[in-house]
């Protein structure tokens, strides 16, 4: 009889805790700003809600686990190819997929720090390895990135932009770096926030991947098209890629109301688009209104700002507590604060202008 009184787990698992998603607070007098997990502030729009209600009534059956029409739809949508697609349980769920197709032992996986907190997580627990490269002025920096990568290396993530900095990397230097990755391993271009950029010299993946073989394009229906709690996204690359990753699809992960609400957002793209607008209107007056109280926000194209606070990270963070503002704080480095509604950005910016951040 083994001594053990707790069944045994992989070691791999005492590197980490259990993902501890953006929390809600609410201030003492009943105020509740949720700033800290990147959402849409507004609800779905009607014709979303009606194709949700259609889809639950047949619940009973399993959802297509082709994602057939959805496929189509993003295939339309997109200007690609059908068999270009593979649709996964949100972004992360694709990120987990890809790295199930590539990680094991003795494999590395390159990627930005700090950078998107699933990437540690999904690197380890596919077996493989993660090397991060610092970011250099909180951007990507893809010449140390490039000279990072050794014959082990089988995937770079570029989160463009970055999450948690906003930060971009432009056309010139991401052709660059992707001249300079060998053909056997795959680049990951995550673009969960693409809608917010307006920044014309940030290139769309979906214009880099079609001469690149490598290089994988990922997409989310969590942000501007506001289904974060449907879990959807998917993944734009060459055929062989698409199919290797299809093979690792947890089997009717993706639900058949889920599939409903993407392909009822994907007809309603006008207007979820415009609805971005606002946001990004937003997010530019946010960061206008902090450089003026002098506080350094690197330039963002997303929807959120990053506030490198170090050791008064936690401070800070107490501080949006209180006033029923939640951000997303990396003790020791910075917050992240998603743009809301222009009331719950006001919220937030209250809160910043009262904190002695010169200090
Ligand atoms: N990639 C990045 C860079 C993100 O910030 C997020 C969400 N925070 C995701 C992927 C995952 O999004 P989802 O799984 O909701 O599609």
């Amino acid at each position: 009889m083994s001594e053990a009184t707790t069944p045994r787990f992989r070691s791999v698992l005492d590197r980490f805790v259990a993902y501890k998603p953006g929390k809600m607070v609410v201030s003492p007098d009943g105020r509740s700003f949720k700033l800290s997990s990147n959402e849409s502030p507004l609800g779905p729009l009607p014709s979303v809600v009606e194709a949700i209600g259609r889809a639950a009534g047949r619940v009973n059956r399993y959802p297509d686990n082709a994602c057939a029409e959805l496929t189509e739809a993003i295939s339309a949508r997109q200007g690609v190819p059908a068999d270009h697609i593979a649709v996964g349980c949100g972004s992360v769920g694709v990120t987990q997929m890809l790295l199930e197709a590539v990680g094991e032992p003795g494999a590395e996986v390159v990627y930005a720090w700090r950078s998107f907190e699933a990437y540690p997580l999904l690197v380890s627990l596919s077996g493989a390895t993660s090397v991060q490269v610092p970011l250099r002025d909180e951007t990507h920096d893809l010449a140390a990135m490039a000279d990072a990568i050794t014959e082990r290396t089988r995937l770079v993530f570029v989160c463009n932009p970055n999450n948690p900095t906003g930060t971009a990397v432009r056309r010139a230097e991401l052709e660059a770096f992707l001249d300079r990755v060998p053909a056997d391993c795959l680049v990951v271009l995550d673009e969960a926030y693409r809608e917010y950029i307006r920044d014309a010299d940030v290139p769309d993946g979906l214009t880099l991947y079609g001469d690149r073989p490598n290089v994988a394009v990922l997409r989310t229906f969590s942000k501007a098209y506001g289904l974060a709690g449907l879990r959807i996204g998917y993944l734009v690359a060459h055929p062989a890629v698409a199919e290797a990753i299809r093979k690792t699809y947890l089997p009717f992960c993706v639900s058949s109301v889920a599939q409903a609400a993407a392909v009822a957002s994907l007809a309603a793209t006008d207007e979820l688009l415009a609805r971005v607008d606002e946001t990004v209107k937003e997010r530019d007056r946010v960061r206008e209104t902090l450089l003026a109280d002098g506080w350094t926000v690197p330039p963002t194209e997303a929807n959120f700002v990053w506030l490198r606070l170090g050791e008064r990270t936690m401070e800070f963070s107490a501080a949006c507590d209180a006033q029923g503002v939640s951000v997303r704080p990396f003790a020791g480095e910075g917050a992240r604060v998603s743009i809301g509604t222009p009331e719950e950005n006001d919220a937030f910016l209250a809160v910043a202008a009262a904190f002695p951040h010169r200090a």
